[in-house]
């Protein structure tokens, strides 16, 4: 009988109902709007326009990092490590590789709209992003201030290996307060065994030349240093060459390369985790005894927050990760700079993402914390392993299938 049919076929016809109109009113919505609006307002509590950074900002709620990369993959070195360059391949041959100024307003006007507060931090990553050349950036910064509200702040951070710099663009970061990352990885024989242009040319000496002209305009810089097989031996001789040139703050990054076919599955230049824990020991034991206040290490830092109570801030450390997204040259927005690639591609900044799948990014993050905090069983992991991801244009063209536990969960 009718009365007797069973709840759950009921429920799926009314959700089925409840879709089709979803997806009726939305299209509706589609034809009458522009491409910058999002259409789940009945379902989802979200405003009628708003961005697509505005969206994620919306379901992560808590303020993200972006890494912008206006140049892709492209940069005048060839490091041996550099997991970024093949990321060349995964767009059409002879693409140029330069965000054109359209789309790089649009993503300006978007990290505005995305910044709750009182600074608006923008990151510009690569590649190499001094390829683009000065101007670019004197672009960048007029848009700025002409989308800025007027009582807001803009900070600038910038990734560089440095080989490119010279006084005018040190004068322009000095004059527009940008913050600088310079990737050095100590003394010459050590970064010159992987840092490298791509004819395998040295490049110890024009990143220290850089490095100098920045100090010399009074551009404040943070060294990054790749630690690997080779340097992790010489913890001191690298701290100390680093203590030297007068740096006065550090990170080390462990290099690890996956090679699942290799014995212990990871290149042979990636940093062994034992000798990475001497590294870390002992220049902790003489940072502790002579430069405390002097020099800050990232790492240490870190460790620090924990005794304060506080969160993590670097994300390899944090149990869930997936608050620094990455846009690419053309707009495609990925979860992770370890992420660019197809199956974690989530949309671009230029089309209409469908809020579905913003709300799903949301769930993997949540899904994960509870999964990673051991809250849920095994069973939650197995069922939720594969969300659907409806990216591209609307509506619904593209369904993408993500592992849950590949891209959230911290596998460094
Ligand atoms: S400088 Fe950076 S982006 Fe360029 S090859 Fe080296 S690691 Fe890769």
């Amino acid at each position: 009988m009718q009365l007797n049919a069973p709840i759950g076929i009921f429920d799926c016809k009314l959700f089925l109902l409840i879709f089709i109109i979803v997806i009726l009113y939305c299209s509706l919505r589609i034809l009458k709007k522009s491409s910058a609006e999002i259409y789940f307002t009945g379902i989802f509590p979200i405003p009628s326009q708003i961005s697509f950074l505005g969206i994620v900002l919306l379901f992560l709620h808590s303020q993200f990092q972006v890494f912008l990369k206006p140049t892709g993959s492209l940069c005048n070195l060839g490091c041996h490590y550099c997991y970024y360059l093949k990321k060349e391949h995964l767009y059409p041959r002879g693409e140029p590789f330069r965000m054109p100024e359209d789309l790089l307003e649009t993503y300006i006007i978007q990290q505005i709209e995305a910044s709750p507060g009182q600074v608006i931090s923008f990151s510009w990553h690569g590649g190499e992003p001094i390829l683009l050349g000065l101007d670019y950036f004197k672009r960048i910064v007029q848009l700025q201030q002409r989308h800025k509200p007027r009582d807001r702040i803009i900070r600038n951070g910038i990734q560089t290996n440095g080989t490119l710099l010279n006084e005018a663009w040190c004068r322009f970061f000095a004059e527009e307060k940008f913050m600088v990352g310079l990737s050095l990885d100590g003394p010459a024989e050590m970064h010159n065994r992987y840092r490298l242009t791509k004819a395998q040319k040295p490049t110890h000496k024009q990143a220290l030349r850089g490095y100098k002209l920045l100090r010399h305009f009074g551009v404040p810089c943070d060294i990054l240093c790749v630690v690997n097989a080779e340097n992790v031996r010489h913890p001191l001789q690298v701290y100390r060459f680093f203590k030297e040139i007068k740096a006065q703050y550090i990170g080390f990054l462990p290099l690890v390369e996956p090679r699942p076919e290799l014995e212990g599955c990871v290149s042979h230049r990636s940093v062994p985790a034992v000798a990475w824990g001497d590294f870390l020991s002992t220049v902790y034991d003489e940072w502790l005894s002579q430069d405390v206040g002097r020099v800050k290490v990232q790492i240490f830092e870190e460790a620090a927050r924990t005794a304060f109570g506080q969160e993590h801030s670097l994300c390899i450390f944090r149990p869930v990760c997936g608050d620094i997204p990455v846009v690419e040259h053309n707009g495609d927005f990925y979860t992770c700079d370890h992420f660019v690639n197809p199956e974690h591609r989530l949309g671009n900044i230029q089309r209409v993402i469908s809020a579905a799948g913003t709300c799903f990014y949301n769930m993997h993050t949540r899904l994960d914390e509870a999964v990673n905090g051991g809250r849920c069983s095994g069973l939650v992991d197995t069922v939720f392993s594969y969300s659907i991801f409806l990216v591209g244009n609307f509506p619904f063209r593209q369904v993408h299938f993500m592992p849950v536990n590949s891209i959230q969960q911290n596998q460094v």
